[in-house]
């Protein structure tokens, strides 16, 4: 069964809860060894997910913002790292299409690599630039010869390295200083993975350095140059704190089951019953309903409205984001407090859900920058 064949949100997310079950049963394996989903981004790609986010003037089915992060946030019920990791093409899929920032040719032709089965993420991080939120000017340069690009640099935190075909990558053009995305594919010579990644969370990412030595590529490459003025509202951004807060729907869903079976001798039934443990249920359902509005209510509301009121939710998308994340940490804590010292074992799936959440805080936007963009809001 392909999304394509599928008229409602509501039987697409039930096709990608069906997927997800089978992502679940391999998370474990793949989190031990550290090990890149390849199964999982094929199955996502066989059932036509990977293209629902093309326009649809480019045979798409330009889904909206809310139907993406719903099938996200189930993905990630499955498994982190592979909705984090598909969540970036998905969602920059999604954005170009909605900006037209880039030569619609370029675009036109992307996607139907993409129909193909063509994945692509964005590569903006560096050692030394830290988060690119923040400002700092990529390392990586593009130098031109003739009418080609000669880039070199290098790129860490490369989600989804191991199978991506494009690396959008950002560089800081050497006769100007102008910055912009260059659109490299990943058969180029002089393009090389270094396998540095070895985060304790989000293991199965693959988020692995990228090098980039006298890649030499058309002029057409240059696929958008940074604008000095201030950059719209990412709105495609919320497949973060979907993922985040789908792995802590697993948590709690876990955490529920271990209580309706365990059952020491010390009480009569299990110890879903008690009020210690309800307690700490229902705070966990208070945090996960707090969250799941706030991140649906916002996401509808950017499908709702036209560009410019989109381009000023900048304050609302981060506050979904810090708030979604926080809530993930809290309810993936109390799901261990409900299962107890067992919650530790190596095969307990909730020690990999206590690390995944965690990087959350490390994806962007950071919550310090969200607290100082609500309070120039407040202010202005
Ligand atoms: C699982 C995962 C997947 C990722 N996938 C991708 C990807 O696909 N593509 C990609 O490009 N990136 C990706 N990233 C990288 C991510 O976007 C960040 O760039 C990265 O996590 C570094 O962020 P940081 O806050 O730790 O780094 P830094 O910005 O170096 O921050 C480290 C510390 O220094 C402080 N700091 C640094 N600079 C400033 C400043 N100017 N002002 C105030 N405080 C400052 C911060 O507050 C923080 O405490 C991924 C990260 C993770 C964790």
């Amino acid at each position: 069964m392909k999304f394509q064949e599928l008229n409602t949100i509501e039987e697409r997310v039930q096709l990608m809860e069906e997927l997800s079950r089978k992502f679940l049963l391999r998370a474990a394996k793949n989190d031990e060894e550290g090990r890149f989903p390849f199964e999982n981004i094929a199955e996502l790609k066989e059932s036509g997910y990977t293209s629902l986010t093309i326009p649809k003037r480019y045979g798409g089915e330009e889904i909206s913002l809310y139907e993406f992060i719903r099938l996200q946030e189930k993905i990630a019920e499955g498994d982190g790292s592979t909705a984090l990791s598909i969540g970036w093409h998905m969602g920059i899929i999604k954005s170009l299409g909605e900006k037209k920032s880039w030569e619609e040719s370029t675009f036109k032709a992307l996607c139907e690599e993409v129909h193909n089965g063509a994945l692509m993420n964005n590569c903006a991080t560096e050692p030394q630039t830290g988060s690119p939120t923040r400002g700092g000017k990529p390392f990586t340069t593009a130098v031109r010869d003739g009418d080609k690009w000669v880039i070199n640099g290098r790129k860490s935190f490369t989600t989804m390295a191991p199978v991506l075909d494009y690396f959008n990558v950002s560089a800081t053009i050497a006769e100007s200083g102008e910055t912009g995305n260059f659109l490299i594919p990943r058969t180029a010579d002089g393009v090389s993975l270094e396998e540095t990644w070895d985060s304790i969370a989000m293991r199965g990412t693959g988020s692995h350095d990228l090098i980039l030595k006298d890649v030499s590529v058309k002029e057409e490459a240059l696929v958008e140059l940074f604008k000095p003025v201030k950059k719209g509202a990412a709105g495609w951004l919320l497949h973060i704190p979907a993922c985040y807060l789908g792995i802590a729907q697993a948590a709690q869903t876990y955490a529920i089951d271990f209580a309706e079976e365990y059952s020491p001798n010390s009480i009569k039934g299990s110890i879903i019953d008690l009020p210690n443990v309800q307690q700490k249920i229902g705070e966990m359902e208070f945090e996960l309903m707090r969250a799941r509005h706030f991140l649906y209510s916002v996401a509808k509301q950017w499908d709702e409205e036209e560009e410019e009121v989109q381009s000023s939710m900048g304050p609302e998308l981060g506050a979904v984001k810090l708030a979604v994340t926080n809530a993930a940490i809290t309810v993936v804590d109390l799901a261990m407090r409900v299962v107890g010292a067992r919650s530790l074992s190596e095969k307990n799936p909730l020690q990999r859900y206590y690390r995944d959440v965690r990087a959350g805080l490390h994806n962007p936007p950071m919550d310090d920058m969200t607290i100082q963009l609500l309070a120039k809001n407040a202010i202005s």
